[in-house]
C-alpha cells in the first residue's frame, strides 16, 4: 500500500496537516495552548513503513494496541535513523506474562487496569532498564467486561503504581463509552484526573479522544490525543 498519495485523495502529509490544524483550533476555542497536546498517531494494523513516512513528516509519537504487532514492528524499525527520537506508546490490552516484551518495546504503557499487571510490569524491569511510563485506563462504562479499572478503585491502583520503584505514574486514560455523548464522558474523565493526582500530584497526562471525538476530549483538558484512521487512512483488514 502507498501511504504518501492514495490516487486522488488526501496524502498522509495533508491528512496530518489537517488534523493538526483541527487540533489547534479545538486547543483555541478551548482556551489552552496546543502545545501541551500531544498528538499521538495509531498505526496499529498498517506495515512498519507508514511509522518511517509519519517520522519523515516529523511525528515523534506513535501508538500500537497489540504488543506482537509493536515489538515486530520495532525490531524492523530498529536501524531506521528516521525514527531517533520516535516514542512508542502502548495503549492495548496488557497480558499479564508478556511483561518482558511490552517493556522492551514500549516508551509508555496506556492501558493498565489491575493490580496483577502492575505487579508483572515491574518484576519485568531488567536491573538497567529505564523508568517506564504508565498511565491508568479507567473503564467509562457499567461492563465489566470492558477494559479499564473501575473508576473506585482508581486510587488504590495509583498508590500500587506509586510503589513501584520502576514505574512512574504519568496520568489517566479513557475510551468514550459508544453509549454515551462523548464529552460527558470526558468531562467524568477530568475529574478522575484530579482525584488520580490527589495521589500523584504530577501524573497530570490526560489520554483521551480518537478520530471521532479528539475535539471534544481537548474541550475537557485531554493531553494526549489517540488518533488513528483520521490520519492514516483506513486500517487494512487483517487477517
Ligand atoms: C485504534 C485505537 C485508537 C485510534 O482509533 P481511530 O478511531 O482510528 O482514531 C485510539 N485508541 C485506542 C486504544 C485504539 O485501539
Amino acid at each position: 500500500m502507498n501511504t504518501l498519495s492514495s490516487g486522488g485523495g488526501p496524502s498522509l502529509a495533508e491528512r496530518l496537516a489537517a488534523i493538526d490544524e483541527r487540533v489547534a483550533d479545538a486547543a483555541r476555542r478551548a482556551g489552552r495552548e496546543s502545545e501541551h497536546i500531544t498528538r499521538i498517531v495509531v498505526t496499529k494494523f498498517h506495515p512498519a513503513s507508514l511509522v518511517h513516512d509519519l517520522a519523515a513528516l516529523g511525528v515523534r509519537d506513535v501508538a500500537e494496541n497489540r504488543q506482537q504487532e509493536l515489538t515486530a514492528k520495532r525490531a524492523e524499525l530498529a536501524d531506521d535513523a528516521t525514527l531517533a527520537g520516535v516514542r512508542w506508546h502502548f495503549v492495548g490490552q496488557a497480558q499479564t506474562n508478556k511483561g518482558r516484551q511490552i517493556r522492551a518495546a514500549a516508551d509508555a504503557v496506556h492501558s493498565v487496569d489491575r493490580a496483577r499487571l502492575v505487579t508483572a510490569l515491574d518484576a519485568a524491569a531488567p536491573g538497567s532498564d529505564p523508568v517506564l511510563d504508565v498511565l491508568l485506563q479507567v473503564n467509562l462504562t457499567d461492563d465489566p467486561g470492558r477494559g479499564g479499572v473501575v473508576p473506585d478503585e482508581l486510587e488504590a491502583l495509583a498508590e500500587q503504581v506509586a510503589a513501584a520503584s520502576t514505574l512512574r505514574l504519568r496520568g489517566i486514560m479513557a475510551v468514550a463509552p459508544l453509549e454515551e455523548e462523548p464529552r460527558r464522558a470526558f468531562a467524568r474523565v477530568g475529574a478522575l484526573s484530579a482525584r488520580l493526582r490527589t495521589v500523584v500530584p504530577d501524573a497530570g497526562w490526560i489520554s483521551a479522544g480518537m478520530t471521532a471525538d479528539f475535539e471534544d476530549a481537548i474541550a475537557e483538558g485531554a493531553t494526549h490525543l489517540r488518533i488513528g484512521s483520521a490520519i492514516t487512512g483506513n486500517r487494512p483488514l487483517h487477517g
